[in-house]
C-alpha cells in the first residue's frame, strides 16, 4: 500500500509575518524536496477542512471561535507575542487539521498504510483554550480524538520527536489512560514543561529532556531506552507522530545536534512499533524545522522511510 501525503495551498499562504521563523518558505521547502522522482510513487491528496465539531474534541468551542473571528483581512494579528494570525491563517489551520484527520480515515480504512501531512501552522504547543508557540490547533490530538470517535479505536499513541515539548498535546492527553504522549526535546528551552516527573493519570505521559549540545547518541539513546520501550508497552492501536526537525544541527531555534540520518533511524523503528502493534498503521504530521534545507532533507528521508516501511 501506498504512503499517502496530504497537503494544502493554504497551508504555504499562512502568514505569521516578515522574519518570523514560522514561514511559508518552510512548507515550499519540504514541498520541493518531496517533488523528485523517488517521490513520485506517493498518494498525493488534497487535505480536507476540519469540521469545528472535530477541533471541538480537543479545543474549548470558544476558544475556536475566537482564533477564527480573529483572522484579520489584511496583515498579521498577534494572539501572543510569538502567534500571529494573517487572512490565510483560518483556512489553513482548518486544513492542517483536516489533513491528520483524513490521514486517519484513510489508515484505518485501509486505503493507504502510513501517511505525512505536508502542513502549517504546527499544532503541538496549542492547549485546549490557548493558542501558543506558532499553533493554534492541535492537530495530532485532534487527529487522535477523531480516530477513537469515528473509528472507535481505544488506544493511540502520539511520539513528538520536535526539539520542542509539545505542551499542548500533553495537556490534552494528561487525564486519558488509553491517550500516550512521549516526547524528547531540548531542556531549558521554550516552552518550560516536559520534565520526567510529569507522567500522567496512568503514566500515559514519557518525557525525556535532553541537554543543550545533545546529539545523535543521546538522541538515539533517548529512544531506544526509554520511549521506544514504553511505546511498546503501550501498544497503541494507531501511532501518530509530530515530526518536526528542529533538533537538527543546522536549525537556528535550538541546540540540539540531530542529524538528517537520526530522523531516517528514528522513522524506521516507529514503524517497526506500528508494524508489531497496529498493522503498520502510522501518521504523521509536520511540526518544527526552521533551516530551511535541513528541514527538507529531513522530512524528506523521513517521507522516503515511511515509503519503504
Ligand atoms: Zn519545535
Amino acid at each position: 500500500m501506498a504512503t499517502l501525503l496530504y497537503t494544502h495551498p493554504a497551508c504555504i499562504d499562512h502568514n505569521p509575518g516578515l522574519y518570523h521563523p514560522e514561514s511559508p518558505h518552510r512548507l515550499k521547502a519540504v514541498m520541493g524536496a518531496l517533488e523528485r522522482k523517488d517521490f513520485a510513487s506517493l498518494d498525493r491528496r488534497e487535505a480536507p477542512r476540519a469540521d469545528l465539531a472535530w477541533i471541538e474534541r480537543v479545543h474549548d468551542a470558544f476558544y475556536a471561535k475566537q482564533v477564527l473571528d480573529a483572522v484579520p483581512d489584511a496583515g498579521q494579528v498577534h494572539l501572543d507575542a510569538d502567534t500571529a494570525l494573517s487572512p490565510a491563517s483560518g483556512e489553513a489551520s482548518l486544513r492542517a487539521s483536516g489533513a491528520a484527520c483524513a490521514a486517519v480515515d484513510a489508515v484505518v480504512g485501509g486505503d493507504g498504510k502510513t501517511a505525512f501531512c505536508a502542513v502549517r501552522p504546527p499544532g503541538h504547543h496549542a492547549e485546549p483554550a490557548r493558542a501558543m508557540g506558532f499553533c493554534l490547533f492541535n492537530s495530532v490530538a485532534i487527529a487522535a480524538l477523531h480516530a477513537r470517535v469515528i473509528h472507535g479505536l481505544k488506544r493511540i499513541a502520539v511520539v513528538d520527536f520536535d526539539v520542542h515539548h509539545g505542551n499542548g498535546t500533553q495537556a490534552a492527553f494528561w487525564s486519558d489512560p488509553e491517550l500516550f504522549y512521549a516526547s524528547s526535546h531540548q531542556w531549558p528551552a521554550y516552552p518550560g514543561s516536559g520534565m520526567e516527573s510529569e507522567r500522567g493519570v496512568a503514566d500515559n505521559i514519557v518525557n525525556v529532556r535532553l541537554r543543550p549540545g545533545s546529539g545523535s547518541k543521546e538522541f538515539r539513546h533517548a529512544y531506544r531506552d526509554t520511549i521506544l520501550p514504553a511505546l511498546g508497552r503501550f501498544k497503541p492501536e494507531l501511532l501518530i507522530v509530530s515530526a518536526g526537525f528542529d533538533a537538527h544541527a543546522r536549525d537556528p531555534l535550538a541546540q540540539l545536534e540531530v542529524a538528517t540520518e537520526d530522523y531516517g533511524w528514528l522513522t524506521g523503528e516507529l514503524l517497526n512499533i506500528a508494524n508489531a502493534h497496529c498493522k503498520g498503521r502510522l501518521v504523521s504530521s509536520l511540526e518544527g524545522g526552521y533551516d530551511l534545507e535541513a528541514l527538507a532533507e529531513s522530512a524528506a528521508l523521513h517521507v522516503r522511510t515511511l515509503m519503504e516501511g
